[in-house]
């Protein structure tokens, strides 16, 4: 029988501790100021050498994951293999962990690793700005994706600012049973500001900032002060299309979560809580409310995907 060399990748999924939309560019994306949190939530992604590219997964939710061209990762290897000229056969295999389509940014999340990954198996010796140049053609959240830890994103995320905090933050996610597509919710949201009479174009909208209130309290470690600050602007939009977010919201604030928030465009919602103990209470509470399917306890920040080598037979 023979062995192969495969790589095993984790692939960390994210928060947004602040999502602030700004102006609609010409492009169709939106500006924004993004603060990402990769989190102790992992998809696991194998690569092994194939002859040919083919894609399988395991876990969470695995008939909504799609295992043909769309599905990221696949877009990855082939990006990363043309961009290095080598042949793109590679078996990927997915387990996956991260909710779908739950604004945790789990399709991102595998893309990176399947770059960062494919990056080692084939010894491109890619280093980090060519994998985040990569990284931003497949995707606005795919260059947090490979940086991993915190970062201040602008643009339309994809421009990065690492940030540096004090400890771990701990929180509790609550899945729910139905899912949001981010452009279900920018539709959305585009519509509301249509009908308000607000500008909703780029060059009408000032640039979206972050809040220094909350990169200060981040930086200082202070959990109290950084859960005032915490915003996601989707929130209200995404309340109006799945009107029952607003119980799981509530459920895990009067369990004593310091603050509770839609995850990006959702439809996860994110708990920031004082500790480990806090944690298990708010995600008690959340289950046994019956307002979510399921709950996960997670820390960051984390870092980003880094590939350790296995042997597979094959
Ligand atoms: P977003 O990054 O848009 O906020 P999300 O975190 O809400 O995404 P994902 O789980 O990443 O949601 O998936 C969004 C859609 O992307 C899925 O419905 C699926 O059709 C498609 N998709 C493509 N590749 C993947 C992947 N590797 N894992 C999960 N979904 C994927």
């Amino acid at each position: 029988m023979q062995k192969l060399r495969s790589i095993t990748v984790r692939a960390p999924a994210k928060v947004n501790m602040q999502l602030t939309v700004g102006g609609r560019r010409n492009d169709g994306y939106h500006e924004l100021a993004n603060v990402f949190l990769a989190v102790s939530c992992f998809d696991e992604i194998t690569l092994t050498p194939a002859d040919r590219l083919h894609l399988t997964v395991s876990g969470r939710g695995t008939a909504q994951v799609p295992i043909d061209d769309s599905n990221l990762a696949a877009q990855a290897v082939k990006l990363l293999a043309k961009k290095g000229g080598v042949d793109p056969g590679v078996h990927i295999h997915i387990d996956k962990r991260i909710p779908i389509q739950g604004g945790m940014g789990g399709g991102s999340a595998d893309a990176a690793a399947a770059l960062v990954g494919c990056n080692a198996l084939w010894n491109l010796g890619l280093d980090r700005p060519g994998l985040l140049s990569l990284a931003a053609e497949l995707g606005s959240d795919v260059p947090f994706a490979v940086l991993g830890g915190a970062a201040l994103g602008t643009g339309r995320g994809e421009r990065l600012i690492p940030l540096t905090g004090s400890g771990a933050l701990h929180w509790v996610f609550a899945i729910a049973p139905f899912g949001l597509s981010t452009p279900e919710v920018y539709g959305a949201e585009e519509r509301r500001r249509r009908q308000a009479g607000l500008p909703s174009t780029a060059d009408l909208m000032p640039s979206p900032k972050a809040s220094q209130r909350l990169l200060d309290a981040f930086a200082r470690g202070d959990v109290g002060a950084l859960a005032q600050t915490l915003s996601n602007d989707l929130e209200p939009v995404a309340l109006s299309l799945r009107p029952k977010l607003a119980a799981t919201l509530a459920t895990g604030k009067d369990a004593g979560a310091l603050a509770g928030m839609l995850c990006g465009t959702g439809a996860t919602t994110a708990f920031l809580v004082p500790d480990a103990r806090g944690a298990q209470r708010v995600a008690d509470a959340l289950l046994a409310s019956g307002t979510c399917a399921s709950v996960q306890i997670a820390h960051g920040p984390v870092p980003g995907p880094s590939p350790e080598e296995t042997t597979a037979t094959g």
